[in-house]
């Protein structure tokens, strides 16, 4: 694996540089402590690495919010250092960047977004921390984005909220099939990033994708049982989920807002009244008390339903939040 690493990118530009470094890195690393060193083979662009930087030769990555996280934390394990951006609890969508948001960015060697105007903060934050080496991975690359609002919502307010997805709809990590892609794009960035490490991200990726691929085949399963089933939400945040699955969402807001105004109760009633709705759905952890007597007044149960926007850092949380979904989904078609 390593030869066939050193042919294809870096070797073939530095070959001499390349020998140097492995070289001076040899004896750098034999004069420092010889002892567990020696044993190991020399494995060249790692030798760079240590080179230029004195610590361990982890790059580090920077992750926007939590499903890049876990999907960029997949992807690496412990070969890299991986941070997330917006610290999970934070609303993901109206994010203003720190002054440690731009040092974090300051000093990565990758920046993961999920892109499609998801990140608002991240343009100016980027220009912000100057860092003119930073590579950068759109996770969406190649995915083609649904409308930006479902036609409830656009029926229904005026965007007093003025909030602009100009890309389209940016939840695309909630369906599996494009989180697949995600992790496949993510996959291919950090192997272009650093080369070192390339089997151990495509095999970190293959595992966290086949993981995926049975949870799209529980989805299917599970759903195809309840073709056209009609969801209402109260965030705009299930569109590919729906379409993937042959379910309708009809989204009464666009983004989570502590207050419904009166327009958007009555989009509420009126959507579940027009299709019969057996259920609404409410953000996990969220005591919504207008939410709570409205789906009192339409004897529907309120159910949770995650946008995987805040969590477990961990990067199984996708699996365990997407089967608490995939449950009240079914309760609700059910
Ligand atoms: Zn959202």
């Amino acid at each position: 694996m390593i030869p066939g690493l050193i042919g294809r990118g870096t070797g073939k530009r530095f070959p001499l540089t390349l020998i140097a470094l492995i070289v001076l890195s040899l004896l750098n690393s034999c004069s420092q402590n010889n002892n567990t060193q020696t044993t190991t083979p020399p494995q060249s662009p790692k030798a760079i690495e240590a080179v230029s930087s004195p610590q361990k030769q982890k790059i580090k990555v920077v992750a926007t919010f939590l499903p890049m996280y876990w999907f960029t934390k997949a992807v690496t394990g412990d070969t890299a250092q991986v941070e997330v951006l917006i610290p999970p609890g934070m609303e993901v969508h109206d994010y203003q960047a720190t002054p440690e948001t731009v040092k974090a960015i300051a000093t990565a060697n990758v920046l993961v977004k999920n892109g499609m105007g998801m990140e608002e903060f991240l343009n100016d934050t980027v220009k912000n921390a100057e860092n003119t080496k930073l590579i950068k991975i759109n996770a969406s690359k190649g995915i083609k984005p649904l409308e930006k609002i479902s036609p409830v919502v656009r029926a229904g307010k005026s965007d007093d909220h003025n909030h602009d997805h100009h890309e389209g709809n940016p939840h695309v990590w909630i369906d599996p099939v494009l989180a697949k892609q995600q992790v496949t794009n993510i996959r291919d960035g950090l192997i272009a990033a650093d080369p070192t490490n390339k089997a151990t991200y495509e095999a970190n990726a293959g595992n966290y994708i086949k993981q995926l691929e049975s949870l799209h085949k529980e989805y299917q399963q599970t759903l195809q049982k309840y073709p056209n089933c009609t969801f209402v939400t109260f965030h705009d945040a299930y569109p590919y989920l729906a379409q993937r699955y042959n379910l309708k969402q009809e989204a009464v807001v666009e983004i989570p807002e502590d207050q419904l105004s009166p327009t958007d109760v009555q989009n509420a009633v009126n959507a579940a009244k027009k299709y019969n709705v057996k259920a609404l759905f409410g953000e996990p952890g969220i005591d919504n008390k207008l939410l709570t007597s409205l789906s009192q007044d339409l004897k529907l149960t309120l159910r949770p339903l995650d946008p995987l926007e805040t969590g477990q850092p961990d990067p199984q949380h996708y699996f365990t939040a997407m089967r608490a979904n995939l449950q009240n989904l079914e309760a609700a078609c059910n």
